[in-house]
């Protein structure tokens, strides 16, 4: 045995070198980081940076603070994304748009709330009816890719293309241009900036460079585009995800997830700024997990000064006073 495994040692030693990976813009490639050149590491760090807060004196009407609730339809791209066309995975992510966003929908009109889905294109030309309900029922269809792709691993000229599409799909099927965009899982590449100002877009909900809205630089260039940042600990997919194939499972109990959220709009309520939740219809649409969303809806509603707005409201806002 022994003899075995250190020949094959010599073997792997003298076997050649993969070829590098064709990586597009947006993955680390080639040169280790550690024997990268300071202009290289500089230029990364700077491709995509917070630029000046546009985190509001004070918020509409007065308010204390402002709460923008936001769903991710991912549905059924969740598991085309991964090339995956099993009917059983594709199931999950349908039950986002056959049970999740009637219930959602039917919660927030219940507490007199709008908010806003991202949808990727080919989710809206899956459920065209459910993306003009979303709108006709006052709340914001805004862009989430086409079809969930990995951003970061697309050329400038496919995510060019990609974007354009999904643009054009919503605009056609919500009767109304999209001015937002969040992208697929916050994969934000490093074309992905200038093609959000190509399309004129008013803000972007993937980055996380601040709990409060700040405007994007674009090398180090000031580009009008608000950023309403996200973050991991502020989204349900990581507590409540599950993929019987990884290991994704939903660890945490619901009344856990409660308890972090409620401590997000705390903290934010103290200091007088955004909350920005990200959820999916397809995981908090769920018996056990709508019962939070409605649980924290309700508190939020009890604490005075509190402003429920849907991102390109806030983006508004935030442009126009900060
Ligand atoms: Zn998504």
């Amino acid at each position: 045995m022994r003899r075995r495994s250190s020949a094959a040692a010599v073997a792997s030693k003298r076997a050649p070198a993969p070829p590098a990976p064709l990586h597009a813009t947006g993955n680390g490639a080639g040169d280790p980081a550690w024997a990268w050149e300071e202009r290289r590491w500089r230029g990364a760090v700077n491709k995509v940076r917070a630029g000046r807060s546009l985190k509001p004196a004070r918020w509409k009407n007065g308010a204390r603070m402002c709460v923008a609730l936001s769903f991710d339809s991912d549905h059924e791209t969740s598991t085309l994304r991964e090339g995956s066309t099993s009917p059983g995975r594709l199931a999950q992510g349908e039950y986002g748009a056959r049970v999740g966003v009637p219930r959602i929908l039917e919660l927030l009109r219940r507490h007199d709330l709008r908010a806003s889905f991202f949808v990727p294109g080919v989710v809206a030309a899956l459920h065209p009816d459910e993306q003009r309900r979303v709108v006709a029922e006052g709340h914001e269809v805004a862009m989430h890719g086409w079809i969930h792709e990995g951003t970061s691993e697309l050329t400038e000229v496919v995510e060019r293309d990609l974007m354009r599409r999904a643009f054009d799909t919503l605009a056609k099927i919500a009767g109304r241009p999209p001015v937002g965009v969040r992208v697929p899982s916050w994969d934000f590449s490093a074309t992905t900036l200038p093609l959000i100002r190509e399309l004129g877009l008013l803000y972007d909900s993937s980055l996380m460079a601040d709990d409060e809205p700040y405007e994007l630089l674009d090398d180090g260039v000031a580009t009008g585009i608000v950023e309403l940042p996200v973050e991991w600990i502020k989204d349900d997919a990581p507590y409540l995800g599950m993929n019987r194939a990884t290991a994704i499972r939903p660890y945490t109990a619901p009344s856990a997830v409660l308890e972090i959220f409620r401590a997000e709009f705390e903290g934010a309520l103290a200091e007088g700024g955004l909350f920005v939740l990200t959820m999916h219809p397809h995981i908090i649409g769920h018996r056990s997990r709508i019962a939070i969303l409605e649980e924290l809806i309700r508190y939020m509603k009890g604490m005075p000064g509190v402003w429920f707005a849907t991102h390109a409201e806030v983006a508004r806002y935030c442009k126009a006073t900060a």
